[in-house]
């Protein structure tokens, strides 16, 4: 596993802490154990499974997800893992 450079910095989480021992216990299919590894990209996989199954296998619905990646949603996704990087600090997430 590669280390996370920010917490070994900091010795706080980033976002993505706990995301290759998400995946690792995943391909295992400890989806429980994934699950508390990180929570948020554990939720978000369906999502993202399928946002790049539309993006690749259909040039026209490519078209119709330009929303998902115009510069407010990339605006709304930093926010989000800026208050999932601070919620998991507080809480110990
Ligand atoms: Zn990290």
């Amino acid at each position: 596993m590669i280390p996370c450079l920010f917490h070994q910095l900091t010795e706080l989480n980033c976002p993505l802490c706990g995301g290759q021992r998400m995946v690792w216990a995943i391909l295992q299919g400890h989806f429980c154990e994934a699950f508390h590894h990180n929570p948020l990209f554990f939720c978000l996989i369906p999502i993202i499974i399928v946002s790049l199954t539309l993006w690749f296998a259909n040039k026209r619905m490519r078209h119709r997800m330009r929303i998902f990646y115009s510069d407010r949603a990339l605006l709304f996704y930093l926010i989000l893992l800026l208050l999932w990087c601070i919620i998991r600090n507080i809480y110990g997430i």
